[in-house]
């Protein structure tokens, strides 16, 4: 199957510049053009897949995980706590298809989500 490019498959080919904060050879991790809380993460696995039901191997689901949270606890939100939300088609509002997860932290969420 082609793979659909994306502006996040550029940041992974390092062709547009990002604020890079993890990073391992399966897994990128980058500060959020459009922070929606102090701190705004996305997590990304560097092969594509346009959403997380396209991703077929749950070994790279885990490790997409394990980076959301070496993410937040390299940025220190442990204590206060953060949310990690990934987005699945258009009644999400998911607008980059390539599965990526958001780590968000740095203020008081309210749930349910709007
Ligand atoms: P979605 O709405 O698909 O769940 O999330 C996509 C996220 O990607 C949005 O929060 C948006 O601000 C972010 N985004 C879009 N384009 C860029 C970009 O070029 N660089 C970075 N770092 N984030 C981006």
């Amino acid at each position: 199957m082609a793979v659909r490019d994306t502006i996040f498959g550029k940041i992974i080919r390092r062709e547009i510049p990002a604020d890079i904060v993890y990073e391992t050879e399966e897994i990128l991790a980058f500060k959020d053009t459009q922070p929606q809380a102090p701190v705004h993460v996305l997590v990304v696995p560097k092969e594509q897949f346009p959403n997380i039901g396209k991703m077929d191997d749950p070994l790279l689901m885990g490790k997409l995980m394990q980076g959301c949270v070496a993410v937040a606890q390299s940025l220190g939100l442990v204590e206060s706590g953060y949310r990690i939300v990934i987005n699945s088609g258009v009644q999400a509002g998911q607008t980059v298809l390539h599965v990526h997860a958001h780590v968000l932290g740095g203020r008081q969420f309210l749930w349910p989500p709007g």
